[in-house]
């Protein structure tokens, strides 16, 4: 736990969130500024800063598993839908705890911008 960690924070419950998924090692809530009808954040409880410092599948794996059955329960599975790390700068990073984004319920373009 970094106390100066935004999605620290919201493990501790310091900060509400709308939470959608929660497991022992594993959190996901909405993005405050979504940018799909189905806009999620997943994350490890354990402070992690980004991708970078990854070193254990199962945290990693957890992420993007979770991130599968969210999307069962939001209804965007058959539809379809987008996973994405933003990782550091040019990655587009702004949150330094690592965070799988979720998001659907619309086409997503591709390259992204
Ligand atoms: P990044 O830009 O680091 O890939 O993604 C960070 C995400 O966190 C952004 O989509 C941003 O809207 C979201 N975010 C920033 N602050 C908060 C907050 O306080 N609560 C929630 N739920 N999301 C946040
Ligand atoms: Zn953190």
């Amino acid at each position: 736990m970094d106390p100066d960690c935004l999605f620290c924070r919201i493990v501790s419950k310091d900060i509400p969130a709308t939470v959608v998924y929660e497991s022992d090692s594993t959190l996901a809530f909405r993005d405050i500024d979504p940018k799909a009808p189905t806009h999620v954040l997943v994350i490890p409880k354990t402070h992690l800063p980004s991708l970078n410092e990854a070193n254990d599948a199962a945290v990693v794996g957890r992420l993007l598993l979770a991130a599968k059955d969210i999307a069962k329960a939001e209804g965007i599975d058959q539809s379809g839908f987008r996973t994405v790390f933003n990782t550091g700068a040019d990655g587009g990073q702004t949150v330094h705890h690592v965070h799988l984004h979720l998001l659907g319920g619309r086409p997503m373009k591709w390259p992204p911008g």
